[in-house]
């Protein structure tokens, strides 16, 4: 058998992510930095998360925000009692489907 055939392995190796988790595990690196982890992988987060690197959905949500301004300084909401649709009663309904459901075909007088 080969001497020095294994590597060196700690058994507790230190994970870094990007998102600030850290782990410990067993690995024959003392210290390991990844991108992503388990603690903020959109898999396991159930969150969308965006790899944003030109901005551009920042970008996006500017401008829907700017637009969301504009139409809300453009067309201030006014309540106005007129505009309200009419109640939708009973009766009016009913009121509605009789002159709306009027047979216009001769029906059997005789049976
Ligand atoms: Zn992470």
């Amino acid at each position: 058998m080969k001497k020095d055939l294994h590597p060196q392995y700690f058994e507790d190796a230190i994970i870094k992510c990007a998102c600030g988790a850290t782990f410990t595990v067993g690995s024959t690196e003392k210290e390991v930095h990844v991108d992503i982890c388990s603690m903020c992988h959109p898999f396991y987060t159930g969150k969308e998360k965006l790899l944003d690197t030109a901005g551009r959905v920042d970008k996006f949500r500017e401008r829907m925000e700017a637009a969301k301004n504009y139409k809300a300084s453009k067309k201030p909401k006014v309540e106005k009692e007129e505009d309200e649709e009419p109640e939708l009663t009973p009766e009016a309904i009913k009121a509605a489907l009789k002159i709306e459901d009027q047979p216009k075909v001769d029906q059997p007088k005789d049976k």
